[in-house]
C-alpha cells in the first residue's frame, strides 16, 4: 500500500520514500507525491532520485492492479523508456534499483500545476453548466468535459463565466463525506461515469466557494488535486465547444495565448 500525500497536500512537489517493489508495473514506493491517472485527471511525471544523484525519470503514473485487473492500493511509477523494444522490468533493474532503497520521489511541478489549474477549472464548469457529465480528460495542455445535454453552449459566455470565477478569488477545500451521507445526497454526483469510490466508509469531496448553500459555487466527489483558490486558475478560455453526439456536448478548455 502507497500513502497518498498529494490527497492531503497537493503542493508537496517531492518526498522521500522507500522502494517496496519494483514488477512490470514499474516501481512501487511506500509513499508518494505522485498522482496516479484517475478521475480523468492524467498521471504525474517526475524523477525517483536515488541514494547516489542517480535519477530515474517517471514518464507516467498509474495505480497498481492485481492478477484480476482489480485497482490495489499501490502506486505505479512508471519510468521512461529508453528502448521501447526492452520490457520496462528490465530496464527499470538496469538502473540497479533495488527494493528497500530510499529515494526522493520529485514531480515535474510546472505540469502538474497546469494539471491543478485545469482540473478545478472543470469543476467551475459543473457549476456554469448544470447538466450531468459523461466524460472527462485533463491533460497538461487542454482538458476536455463531456455533457450530456442537447442545448447548444456558448464558448465566450463559459468563458467570461470561468473568468467571473477565477477574478472572484473563491476558496476551494478539500473534505469528506461518509458513504451513508452520499447515499442520502445522490444528486452531489456530477458524473455519469466515473462513480466515487466507496467502502472506505468516506469519500473525499471537493468544495469550491465557502461552506454556506447560498454562496457555495460546487461540491462535489473528487480524489484529484487542485488549486488552494481559483484566482490561482489564471488565465483559462473555452478553445471549443463541440457537438460529440445527439446528446453530448464537449467544452475543451486550453491556456490564453
Ligand atoms: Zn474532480
Amino acid at each position: 500500500m502507497t500513502q497518498t500525500l498529494f490527497r492531503d497536500d497537493a503542493y508537496l512537489t517531492e518526498c522521500t520514500a522507500t522502494v517496496t517493489a519494483i514488477s512490470e508495473q514499474g516501481t512501487v514506493l511506500d509513499r508518494t507525491v505522485f498522482y496516479p491517472m484517475g478521475g480523468g485527471q492524467a498521471g504525474d511525471t517526475g524523477v525517483l532520485v536515488l541514494a547516489d544523484g542517480r535519477e530515474i525519470a517517471v514518464a507516467d503514473t498509474r495505480k497498481g492492479k492485481n492478477e484480476d485487473g482489480q485497482f490495489t492500493a499501490a502506486i505505479c511509477h512508471l519510468p521512461a523508456l529508453l528502448d521501447p523494444a526492452v520490457p520496462m522490468l528490465a530496464q527499470l533493474l538496469q538502473t540497479g534499483v533495488q527494493v528497500g532503497d530510499t529515494v526522493t520521489a520529485r514531480i515535474d511541478w510546472v505540469r502538474r500545476h497546469r494539471l491543478m489549474r485545469f482540473h478545478t477549472t472543470t469543476h467551475l464548469l459543473c457549476h456554469l453548466v448544470p447538466q450531468l457529465v459523461n466524460g472527462c480528460s485533463i491533460t497538461s495542455d487542454y482538458a476536455r468535459l463531456d455533457f450530456n445535454m442537447t442545448d447548444p453552449l456558448d464558448k465566450d459566455v463559459l468563458t467570461a463565466g470561468i473568468a467571473r470565477l477565477v477574478a472572484a478569488a473563491l476558496p476551494v477545500t478539500v473534505g469528506s463525506i461518509t458513504d451513508a451521507e452520499l447515499d442520502g445526497n445522490p444528486a452531489l454526483v456530477k458524473s455519469m461515469s466515473v462513480q466515487p469510490p466507496r467502502g472506505s466508509g468516506h469519500v473525499r469531496t471537493l468544495r469550491i466557494g465557502s461552506a454556506d448553500a447560498a454562496s457555495m459555487i460546487d461540491l462535489q466527489p473528487c480524489g484529484g488535486t487542485h488549486v488552494a483558490n481559483t484566482a490561482e486558475i489564471g488565465a483559462v478560455v473555452v478553445t471549443k465547444i463541440e457537438k460529440k453526439s445527439a446528446t453530448t456536448r464537449r467544452v475543451v478548455l486550453g491556456f490564453a495565448p
